[in-house]
C-alpha cells in the first residue's frame, strides 16, 4: 500500500512542490506514496472563506481559527484514521531520525501547516495531534517544515533508495554524524585524500570513519555527543564500562 501524505494547507499549490522531483517525484509516479494536499479554507463556513482571526488578548497578526481547522483535522482523520496527524510548529518537539523512521514505517502521515502567528491553542487539546518543529528559527508557513518531514520518510520507504543504500549509515542513525567523504580526483588543490581510504584495508577504514564521526560529533555538536556518550553509559556494556574504569 502507498504511504499516503494528506496535507492540511492554505496553499496547496506548494505540493509536491520539490517533492515531485528526483528520489520523492519517481516513487510518487511510481505509486511508493500519494500526495494529498488539501485547502482548509474549504472548511470555513463565512462567505469570505474565513479562517483566522485577531488575537485574544491583543497584539500584532492573526490566528487561525480553532473551529475551521477541527473541521478541516475531522475531515482528514475520517479520511485516513490510521495516520499519525502533526502539526507544524516551532512550539513542537524537534523532529528527529528515529521519529521518522517510526512515520515511514506507517501508513502515512496528516500534516496542519500552520500560517500567520500560528494556531489556536485549543485544537491541540480538543484533537489527538502531535506539535512537530523542525529546528529553532522561524518560518513563514509550515509548508516548508511539512516538504522537509515528507521529504525525510518518503527517501526511507521501501524501494525508494534502492537496494545498495539503505540510510542505516547516514547522521543520526546511530546518534553520531556521519564520518567526512572523499572521491576522485585523488588531489584537488594540493589537498588529497586521507591515505587509509585508498588503502583498501575495509578494518582499517572502517576503524578510521568510527573515530572520524565521533571526533566530528564531539566539535560539532556537542549536545549529540553528550547524548550518545549518556545513552552508551545506560547500556548494559556501558554500565560494564563503568564497571571496570572504577
Ligand atoms: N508565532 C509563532 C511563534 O513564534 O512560535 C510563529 C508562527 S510562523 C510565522 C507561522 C507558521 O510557520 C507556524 O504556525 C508553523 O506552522 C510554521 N513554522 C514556523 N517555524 C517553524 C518551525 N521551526 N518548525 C515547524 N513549523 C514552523
Amino acid at each position: 500500500m502507498s504511504f499516503a501524505a494528506t496535507i492540511l494547507t492554505l496553499y496547496p499549490e506548494m505540493f509536491p512542490g520539490p517533492l515531485g522531483t528526483s528520489l520523492a517525484g519517481r516513487a510518487l509516479a511510481e505509486g511508493k506514496w500519494v500526495c494529498d494536499p488539501i485547502q482548509i479554507r474549504d472548511f470555513a463556513t463565512d462567505k469570505h472563506r474565513s479562517v483566522d482571526d485577531t488575537p485574544a488578548g491583543g497584539g500584532a497578526g492573526m490566528v487561525m481559527r480553532a473551529d475551521v481547522l477541527a473541521r478541516a483535522v475531522d475531515h482528514a482523520l475520517e479520511k485516513r484514521p490510521d495516520a499519525p496527524l502533526l502539526a507544524m510548529t516551532p512550539r513542537g518537539r524537534p523532529l528527529t531520525q528515529a521519529r521518522v523512521r517510526e512515520l515511514a514505517a506507517g501508513p502515512g502521515v496528516t500534516i496542519l501547516c500552520g500560517r500567520f502567528e500560528g494556531i489556536d491553542e485549543r485544537l491541540f487539546e480538543a484533537r489527538p495531534i502531535e506539535p512537530v518543529s523542525i529546528g529553532d528559527y522561524i518560518l513563514s508557513g509550515g509548508e516548508m517544515a511539512a516538504l522537509v518531514t515528507l521529504d525525510a520518510c518518503i527517501r526511507l520507504l521501501p524501494g525508494v533508495m534502492g537496494a545498495a543504500s539503505s540510510g542505516d549509515e547516514e547522521s543520526f542513525e546511530s546518534g553520531l554524524l556521519e564520518y567526512p567523504h572523499y572521491t576522485r580526483p585523488p588531489e584537488w588543490e594540493g589537498r588529497t585524500i586521507p591515505e587509509v581510504l585508498r588503502s583498501g584495508d575495509h578494518a582499517k577504514i572502517e576503524a578510521w570513519r568510527k573515530t572520524m564521526a565521533e571526533n566530528d560529533t564531539r566539535l560539532r555538536r556537542p549536545d549529540l555527543w553528550e547524548r550518545h556518550e549518556g545513552a552508551r553509559d545506560q547500556s548494559p556494556s556501558g554500565a560494564r564500562r563503568q564497571k571496570k574504569e572504577r
